[in-house]
């Protein structure tokens, strides 16, 4: 009898193995295809960390502990119409553990080309003052640093 049961389970797995079995390759996810659009969207931005060093040594010396990725972002990068300049992440636990970086900046590299050192920095100064403490109260969205610029905003570490 026990027998009997543990084999009718299997045939019912089995069987419903067969009919989810022919899956639709177009509908399983290409990890490779989507790995590489996101290299190449990125890159790690030396010359931006050296900046905002110097802005964080000035203005907000409670990050100087922090471990801050800095990323320029290509292409095109648009909010609901506007060019975000940049967005300030807070990054979650797991990925703290995983990548070994509390905050991640990440700056419109179109945005950052076209700024002179002034705007570089005040750009960097407002992502910056993005990350505050943690006791929770829900921030107000960001407008940006300029009327038809928006920033994906609040990153509380
Ligand atoms: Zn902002």
């Amino acid at each position: 009898m026990e027998g009997k049961k543990h084999c009718e389970v299997i045939n019912m797995i089995d069987s419903l193995a067969k009919k989810s079995a022919p899956l639709n390759n177009a509908a399983e996810p290409d990890f490779t295809k989507r790995r590489n659009a996101i290299k190449s969207r990125y890159r790690l931005a030396p010359e931006v960390r050296a900046v905002a060093d110097n802005i964080i040594a000035s203005f907000h010396p409670h990050l100087q502990e922090a471990t801050i990725a800095y990323l320029l972002r290509r292409g095109t990068w648009k909010s609901r119409g506007c060019v975000v300049t940049g967005k300030a992440i807070a990054a979650p636990e797991q990925w703290r553990f995983l990548s070994g970086c509390d905050l991640a900046l990440i700056i419109n590299e179109t945005v950052w080309q076209v700024l002179g050192d002034k705007g570089r920095e005040v750009l960097l100064d407002h992502e910056l003052s993005h990350f505050t403490p943690p006791p929770p109260t829900k921030a107000a969205p960001c407008a940006g640093p300029s009327g038809s610029m928006t920033c994906r905003n609040s990153a509380r570490w």
